[in-house]
């Protein structure tokens, strides 16, 4: 459990001071409040007794023959086995120049002879109470750098993992159904056969999504393989399209694309982006009943390109939307439950967007329908 102060009897203090008397009575009231004192009468001793047996604190005397305190400093400051002990200056002087010169050498801080005894404490528990904080900061930190590498190391290990074992069994397995389609039997053996397999398949899929939209959140969040590229939005766009005309025209969805007027080019991951547009469009036609349209359309307004995916669809209920692009949130009740879904599609598109440092808003009225608007940076963009 970490302290918030320090205990004295694990202090020890070295005293500089040329004059023996000084010393005397600073380290009698030192070694009273439970101190251990160290005591030097010179700047070589002094130097000498920090390097082999290292204090918590010096105290420095600035003037004394030979080698004065600033020098000392200057020594303990530059020597990477003393440079982290706190040093308060001791003088007679109320010079504010010499006051600067003690802070500019290192010193932490400065007191004035004659002592007083409660400010003299007083400065040296302050001080080091921030000292003995800074300590247990540092080990905190590094504690939790420690751990942080040591969870992300897991969760690298753990997607790498997952990938071969979990995904690839379940493509094996969906292999091996479609070779039992080709299988020839007759009668009812034949159609407990189709119903086995459908149903198996179906199973599989539907984990293969699941493991597959788990996974790839996973590995998005890491940030790693993203590779950005200067594309032009309007062809990008169309390109993502292409599959959704015939799912959109087997349920009675109209898919209506409205080009940027403009041609206008962005820094995006082709691949993550076309993720985001296949999760907007998907959903849009999944939550739109035959009859309805779900158009997208693109536009910048000099600063963004604004692309929105509108459907007149279900709609979103005002409570369900601050948690729409959590992961693993489902509306689940009418007609959103007939619908399959892993509730991670839309926390995925959120990631990728801000991974491109743009936003994503949503706009909906239940049984109208929902316009879902992302918005990227053009600053890196040449339109
Ligand atoms: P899912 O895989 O369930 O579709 P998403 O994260 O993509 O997961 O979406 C979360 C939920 O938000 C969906 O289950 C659905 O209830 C709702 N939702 C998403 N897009 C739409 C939309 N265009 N219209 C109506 N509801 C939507």
């Amino acid at each position: 459990m970490p302290t918030h102060t320090f205990d004295p009897n694990d202090v020890t203090i070295l005293m500089v001071d040329d004059n023996p008397a000084n010393v005397k009575l600073l380290a009698d009231m030192m070694i009273s409040r439970g101190y251990k004192v160290q005591q030097a009468s010179n700047g070589p001793d002094a130097l000498k007794i920090a390097q082999q047996d290292p204090p918590n604190l010096v105290l420095l005397d600035i003037f004394m023959p030979d080698m004065d305190g600033y020098e000392v400093c200057h020594h303990l400051k530059v020597d990477p086995r003393t440079c982290d002990i706190p040093v308060i200056f001791i003088s007679a002087l109320t010079d504010v120049e010499d006051i600067v010169k003690g802070f500019d050498v290192g010193g932490s801080d400065y007191i004035t002879k004659p002592f007083k005894f409660k400010e003299v404490l007083a400065r040296i528990a302050n001080l080091l109470t921030l000292v003995h904080q800074r300590h247990q900061i540092e080990t905190l930190r590094e504690q939790d750098r420690q751990h942080f590498e040591t969870l992300d190391r897991m969760k690298t290990e753990f997607i790498r993992m997952a990938t071969h074992d979990l995904r690839n069994p379940l493509n094996v397995i969906l292999g091996y159904v479609r070779v039992l389609e080709r299988i020839e039997l007759s009668g009812r053996d034949r159609e407990l056969l189709t119903e086995a397999r459908q149903n198996i398949e179906l199973s599989v899929q539907k984990m293969r999504n699941l493991v597959t939209d788990v996974l790839d959140l996973a590995q998005i969040e890491t940030g790693m393989d993203f590779h950005r590229e200067m594309t032009p939005l309007g062809p990008f766009l169309a390109a993502s399209l292409q599959g959704f005309h015939t799912v959109a025209d087997e349920k009675g969805v109209e898919l209506i694309f409205l080009p940027p007027a403009i041609g206008v080019s962005l820094m995006i991951d082709v691949k993550r982006m076309t993720r985001v547009m296949e999760n907007l469009v998907s959903n849009a036609i999944k939550y739109t009943p035959p009859g309805g349209q779900v158009t997208v359309s693109a536009r910048h307004n000099g600063e963004q390109a604004l692309i929105t995916v509108s459907d007149t669809g279900f709609g979103i209920p005002e409570n369900d939307l601050p948690y729409l692009f959590d992961a693993f949130y489902r509306i689940e009740q009418g007609e959103y439950q007939r619908e399959e879904g892993s509730g991670l599609g839309l926390s995925i598109v959120k990631t990728i967007v801000e991974q491109h440092k743009g936003t994503i808003s949503v706009m909906s009225r239940v049984s109208r329908g929902s316009t879902f608007l992302v918005a990227l940076p053009l600053e890196q963009a040449a339109s």
